[in-house]
């Protein structure tokens, strides 16, 4: 019979080879090798090491009946609280009715790509799920390199040069900062100068500020303030209020993207809903902000700040070029400095680099390829969370205000990450 030569199932060419996102693969990785006995030092996953703060936990159990499906854009009161929020921040002056909550902001990106007709630009380094998202909504991807001497950051010269080059078609440019994977970010200065020139290109623009209220001295400044017109703000609660597990994520368009927010609705609508109930009355908690969230914020933003620094000096002295953090909880260092050492020991490339550290060293990080560089480049990038963040925010708390933290609180609150990155060093250098 010709059904038995069948086969079961065909896959869609998109998805053909598409491996597990290479964040996840790692942890997976990482806690085989742990349930093996082996230590483990966790600086694959970015997850915030902090918990989810007090009074949105007490939201959240307050909520927990509510059982009815909501609006598929989002709670009302939510989206209020949202805008209200942007507007605290940015004076961004966008609505109530400009907002849209999804299961995590990785999901509202992933429905505009399937709406949007136009490639994604991506400048590199960049977030791990950009690009397999772009393929899965079968969008085309065009990288927009960037420079170690620029701090791996986007210049006005280069996004000009770029968008000249492909005058003519409808562009979508991701801006991600504070970034995922170098932690470096943008003046009100720089933002002001790469708005002049997307605004000259029409460009739309989407900003990932998921990370913008871990810029560590708070002084983010949002993309859409500079290019109001033409930038989507994408952010969410998982980062900044340790809520990744809870999957909620926010768009505000502006006006002149509306046809846009309307597309994504439909597209949610047939697809996921609405965001679970309970967490969106919790969010409204959240974004309120208050006392006790500046307290967490200003807590958080203290040592991940402190935490950054020191770790960055440390990597310098080991040979490894990498910008200063600005903020988020990420340091993306190049040991290419070391690069004929590391021939020499057979290790050749990105991933080699990363299988040999966690095997020989216990090290758990990403190789620069996951995040778009090539594989002969010695780039890795280390999430530095593997700690407990309820912990070391008390301590931070009892820490004299006014001053840097010294190493001291560093290695009370975070001892495993200090201990991890100084086998990094050590193992680079042949030590
Ligand atoms: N953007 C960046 C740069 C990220 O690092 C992440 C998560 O790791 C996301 C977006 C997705 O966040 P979520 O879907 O939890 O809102």
């Amino acid at each position: 019979m010709s059904g038995t030569k069948m086969p079961w199932v065909a896959l869609q060419p998109r998805v053909q080879g598409l491996p597990l996102s290479a964040t996840l693969a790692i942890n997976e990785r990482s806690h085989a090798l742990q349930q093996a006995g082996r230590q483990i030092y966790k600086l694959g996953l970015g997850q915030s090491p902090f918990p989810v703060p007090p009074s949105v936990v007490a939201a959240l159990q307050a909520h927990a009946a509510e059982k009815d499906y909501l609006p598929v854009r989002g709670l009302p009161a939510l989206r209020a609280a949202v805008a209200a929020y942007h507007e605290r921040q940015d004076a961004l002056g966008r609505t109530a009715d400009e907002v849209l909550i999804g299961p995590g902001s990785k999901e509202l990106m992933y429905l505009l790509q399937t709406g949007f007709a136009g490639p994604l630009v991506l400048p590199t380094p960049c977030w791990v799920s950009y690009a397999p998202q772009a393929r899965l909504a079968g969008q085309p991807v065009q990288y927009l390199p960037t420079r170690r001497a620029d701090g791996w950051r986007l210049t006005p010269a280069a996004l000009d040069a770029f968008a000249q080059a492909t005058a003519g078609t409808p562009r979508l440019l991701l801006l991600n900062y504070p970034s995922n994977p170098t932690g470096a970010s943008y003046t009100a200065d720089e933002l002001a100068a790469l708005a002049e020139v997307a605004r000259r290109h029409r460009l739309v623009v989407l900003s990932d500020e998921i990370y913008g209220e871990l810029h560590h001295t708070g002084a983010h400044v949002s993309m859409a303030r500079c290019y109001p017109e033409g930038t989507i703000v994408s952010a969410g609660l998982s980062k900044w209020c340790g809520a990744g597990g809870w999957r909620l994520g926010t768009f505000s368009f502006p006006p002149s993207l509306r046809p846009l927010l309307d597309a994504l609705a439909a597209a949610a609508s047939e697809t996921f809903t609405a965001v679970s109930a309970p967490i969106q009355y919790a969010a409204i908690r959240a974004y309120a902000g208050g006392p006790d969230i500046e307290a967490y914020l200003n807590g958080s933003r203290r040592l991940l700040h402190a935490l950054g620094q020191h770790l960055a000096e440390q990597l310098r002295a080991a040979g490894a070029h990498l910008p200063d953090p600005d903020g988020a909880f990420y340091l993306f260092p190049d040991f290419s400095a070391h690069a004929e050492q590391l021939r020499a020991r057979g290790i050749a490339s990105s991933p080699a680099f990363a299988e040999r550290l966690l095997e020989e060293t216990g090290v758990a990080l990403l190789p620069g390829v996951a995040f778009g560089h090539a594989p002969t480049t010695f780039t890795c990038r280390l999430a530095y969370v593997d700690f407990d963040g309820a912990e070391a925010l008390a301590r931070v708390a009892e820490a004299p205000p006014g001053r840097p933290l010294g190493e001291g609180v560093l290695r009370a609150c975070c001892g495993a990450v200090l201990e991890a990155v100084d086998r990094l060093c050590d193992w680079v250098v042949g030590r």
